[in-house]
């Protein structure tokens, strides 16, 4: 936990969020500015803050996420139209929030780089 983690936040429930899943691991909300009709996070309640800080016990816990995306395309009716997942990491990918996060966009066709 970061005290200052918008993502921790909503993980402790201190923020509200538009939740989609959650278990002792993992929460999914919708994106508060969603760049597609279906723009989904998926987020572990662990503070990671980039892709660079994953260690080797992360590494369950990152296929968790994936399965995650898999399940909720399904869910929320994308998988067979498509999706794509995204993490950003650093600033030329412009991560904007430092608490890794999986997004899933789908919907729509998306462009190039979603
Ligand atoms: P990134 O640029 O990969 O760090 O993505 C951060 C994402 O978090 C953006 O798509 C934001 O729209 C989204 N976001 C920021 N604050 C919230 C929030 N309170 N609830 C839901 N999504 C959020
Ligand atoms: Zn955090």
């Amino acid at each position: 936990m970061s005290t200052d983690c918008i993502f921790c936040k909503i993980a402790n429930g201190e923020i509200p969020s538009e939740k989609i899943f959650e278990d002792e691991e993992i929460i999914a909300f919708n994106d508060i500015n969603p760049a597609a009709p279906k723009h989904m996070l998926i987020v572990p309640k662990e503070h990671i803050p980039t892709l660079n800080d994953l260690q080797e016990r992360h590494v369950p816990l990152i296929g968790k996420m994936f399965a995650t995306a898999k399940d909720l395309a399904k869910k929320t009716g994308i998988s067979e139209s498509g999706y794509r997942t995204i993490i950003n990491c650093n600033g030329d990918s412009g991560q904007e929030v430092f608490h890794i996060h999986l997004h899933v966009l789908g919907g729509a066709r998306l462009g190039r780089m979603g």
